[in-house]
């Protein structure tokens, strides 16, 4: 175990706040992390884990230590064609188990599945961070979550002192949303995931945002609309997309989406329906009593877009978005985001929650 001591955190973080750390550890195979978890637990210091810091805001520094997942590593563990080589490329239930490690990029891993004929990932591509890291949210987008082909878990468990797999109905994932941001919250270090690919090239293609995007490239590349549509087609215009709407953290930091969108009662929804008849709203139930209004258009009709407040701001092109330009830090960008959720409180009478979890403000806890 490399142990370094006051180290800075900008670099670690995708919104580029400064930060540093008591103590931090790179943790590039599963000893090192039991290594690192139990030297913490002596010197009774608080853990921040972190994979690509997509995800974080640091609000001041660390007073323990920051553990950095960088266990790598992917393979195909079963591969059906294996088992049962009679079957045909038309079978849909043809697939293959996929082991990759925590500390594993995430978007490499969606590149390299499709380049081993492996579909499934194809919307998420292109979403920042590490593979250990897409449980906790429940990554999704463009129709597509996480939840649709995680099989289970690995890592360890603070409760019980060694390596647990969680199957993935025990990881209880949501709409953005786990059982690592609650009972296990601080509590479970995830080394792998493992994901079940389909073999067949059907992709999910509901989303209507991709299904224009998808009929403007093929009509501008002359592509006639009935061919079938592939997983590197949805994969190249999710990527095209999203490079057009979303700001690069390398160039502008950013942490994606800042707030969740609120879901609420169908009572409510028709209520805020009569006074803003062109809100937005997408059922989340199949009895469409549980709306899901999109948190950006409420902060783009209350005039957040493009927001500047010394440091930090709101994006030009997306609300969600909030920004560090440069010179501002955690507790300014929280600021913020306050004064944000009061005023679309005040406004819409709807709370807009945080996604990416906040470090280093009173409460915010850590693995003991
Ligand atoms: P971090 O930010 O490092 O950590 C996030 C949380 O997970 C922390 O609480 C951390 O402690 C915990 N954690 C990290 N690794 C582990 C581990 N191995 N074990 C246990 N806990 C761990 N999200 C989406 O869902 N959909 C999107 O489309 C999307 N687009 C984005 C676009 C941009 C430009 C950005 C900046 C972010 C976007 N995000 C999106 C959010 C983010 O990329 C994801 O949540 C991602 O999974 C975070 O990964 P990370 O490795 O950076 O996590
Ligand atoms: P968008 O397409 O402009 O849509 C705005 C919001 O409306 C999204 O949040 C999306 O919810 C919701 N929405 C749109 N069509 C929907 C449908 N048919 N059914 C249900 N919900 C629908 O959003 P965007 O900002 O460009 O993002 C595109 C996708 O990438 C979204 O899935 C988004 O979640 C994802 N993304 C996530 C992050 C992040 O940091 N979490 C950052 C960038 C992009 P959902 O968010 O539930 O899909």
């Amino acid at each position: 175990m490399h142990l370094e001591h006051d180290v800075d955190l900008q670099s670690c973080n995708t919104l580029a706040l400064p930060a540093r750390t008591r103590h931090f550890c790179r943790a590039d195979s599963e000893a090192t992390l039991v290594e690192a978890l139990q030297w913490a637990d002596v010197n009774r210091m608080p853990v921040m884990v972190l994979g690509g810091g997509s995800n974080v805001v640091i609000a001041a520094d660390w007073p323990g230590l920051t553990l950095q997942m960088t266990i790598r590593g992917k393979r195909v563990l079963a591969s059906d064609e294996a088992d049962r080589p009679a079957a045909t490329e038309a079978d849909d239930s043809l697939g293959a188990t996929v082991e990759a490690a925590g500390g594993e990029n995430w978007h490499e891993l969606v590149q390299w599945s499709l380049a081993n004929g492996l579909y499934g990932l194809e919307n998420l591509t292109l979403i920042p961070g590490t593979v250990g890291a897409a449980p906790v949210q429940n990554i999704g987008a463009y129709g597509v979550e996480l939840s649709d082909m995680l099989q289970s878990v690995r890592g360890w468990s603070v409760a019980e002192q060694c390596f647990v797999t969680l199957r993935a109905d025990e990881c209880r994932l949501a709409y953005r949303d786990s059982i690592f941001k609650s009972a296990l919250r601080d509590r479970f270090v995830i080394t792998a995931v493992t994901l079940r690919l389909r073999r067949h090239d059907r992709p999910v293609v509901s989303y209507p945002a991709l299904i224009e995007a998808l009929q403007a490239a093929r009509s501008a590349a002359g592509i006639a609309t009935a061919a079938p549509i592939t997983a590197e087609e949805v994969e190249r215009t999710v990527r095209a997309v999203r490079t057009s709407k979303l700001p690069d953290p390398a160039l502008c930091p950013n942490a994606g989406s800042f707030f969740k969108n609120p879901v609420v009662e169908r009572q409510q929804f028709e209520r805020l329906k009569a006074v803003w008849p062109d809100m937005p709203a997408y059922t989340t139930d199949g009895d469409g009593d549980r709306i899901k209004v999109p948190a950006a258009w409420l902060l783009d009709r209350a005039g957040w877009k493009g927001h500047r407040r010394g440091g930090v701001g709101v994006h030009d092109r997306q609300a969600l978005v909030l920004v560090h330009r440069g010179g501002g830090d955690g507790r300014a960008l929280l600021a913020l985001a306050e004064e944000i959720r009061s005023d679309i409180e005040r406004r819409f009478g709807l709370f807009l929650s945080l996604e990416p979890r906040v470090y280093g403000q009173p409460g915010a806890a850590a693995v003991a």
